[in-house]
């Protein structure tokens, strides 16, 4: 479980905007990404490489309106396929690079990246639903995880979030078939409705 440092062109700094609509505004915001369903089209055989990244529609976009207000931008995944030898960590650091790259060239940005290259059998503490990807950015980056927020496609990415204590948001075409206690949306940019609506509402 690292960051990589190496992702962003940017300072790493965060440097919230001017506040548009007075304190609420300097709240720090901190909103985690699952990648694999969410930032990126999901495969069954694994994302192994760059040419296999499909960026879901819409979501740089998102990611974008995500920046403008200041927010933080971590994503958290879940790549067991390192550790089952399907793609090595160098692939993944080149397409963590080249998405953080593809971000900036849109007017998006993401942060950092967190991996957790284990496979269940590892019994890491850093394998989602575990919440070890938000701990060690609360550690390392002093992110409040009481105001973050995390988007993901799966209960498990919820469940690290709630774990974590931070806002857990799921993302799903259809809300599910039973009652869940987050907010289910179908997009990334439902998602960031919620937040911004959220962030800006008095707490
Ligand atoms: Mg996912
Ligand atoms: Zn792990």
């Amino acid at each position: 479980m690292r960051f990589d440092r190496r992702v962003t062109t940017e300072p790493q700094g965060f440097a919230a905007p001017a506040a548009p609509d007075g304190a609420n505004a300097q709240r720090e915001l901190t909103v985690f990404l699952d990648r694999d369903g969410v930032l990126v089209r999901d495969r069954p055989d694994y994302v192994k490489n760059w040419s296999e990244v499909e960026i879901v529609p819409g979501s740089l976009e998102a990611l974008g309106r995500l920046r403008s207000a200041g927010a933080r931008v971590l994503v958290a995944t879940n790549q067991s396929a390192v550790g089952r030898g399907i793609v090595r960590r160098e692939a993944v650091d080149d397409m963590h690079a080249r998405l953080a790259d593809m971000a900036l060239r849109h007017g998006a940005r993401i942060d950092g990246f967190l991996v957790c290259p284990h496979t269940p059998d590892d019994g890491c503490a850093c394998r989602k639903p575990k919440p070890g990807l938000l701990l060690q950015a609360q550690a390392d980056r002093g992110v409040d995880l009481s105001t973050a927020f995390m988007v993901g496609d799966q209960v498990s990415d919820a469940l690290a979030a709630e774990a974590a204590g931070c806002t857990a948001i799921l993302l799903a075409d259809r809300p599910p078939a039973t009652t869940t206690p987050w907010r289910v949306v179908p997009s990334l940019a439902d998602a960031v409705d919620l937040i911004l609506d959220a962030s800006r509402s008095p707490s």
